[in-house]
């Protein structure tokens, strides 16, 4: 489905991209700000990855707070989730990094 995205096919709110990586907001928010980050290289999820993946891992993240810079939301916290695999939640086989801001977040999550 993020491969579609990502050729185009299905639309989406992109609030950034480069050649490794597409940031857009989620169609579904869970929060104010919700929007997510992939990889421009499918990767089906984080158990997936390699070793060779570390500097493309990195660069998800340092996006993603990049991102939320760019937004303003950076200054009163966010949460960075990646859902690893069906029994945590993960429902797209595309790895993805969830950023969510603008309100409360309790710890644990559900
Ligand atoms: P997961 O549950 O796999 O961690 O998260 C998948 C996320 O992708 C969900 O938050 C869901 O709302 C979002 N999502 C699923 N399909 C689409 C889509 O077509 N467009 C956008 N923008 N988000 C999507």
């Amino acid at each position: 489905m993020f491969a579609r995205i990502l050729r185009g096919e299905i639309p989406a709110e992109v609030l950034h991209e480069d050649e490794h990586c597409l940031a857009f907001l989620d169609v579904t928010p869970q929060a104010p700000t919700h929007f997510l980050v992939i990889p421009k290289r499918e990767i089906a999820t984080l158990s997936d990855a390699t070793p060779q993946d570390e500097g493309l891992l990195g660069h998800l993240l340092v996006t993603a707070a990049n991102v939320a810079k760019q937004l303003g939301v950076d200054e009163d916290g966010s949460r960075i989730v990646i859902n690893n695999g069906a029994g945590a939640g993960q429902t797209v086989f595309h790895l993805h990094v969830h950023v969510l801001a603008g309100r409360t977040l309790a710890w644990p999550p559900g």
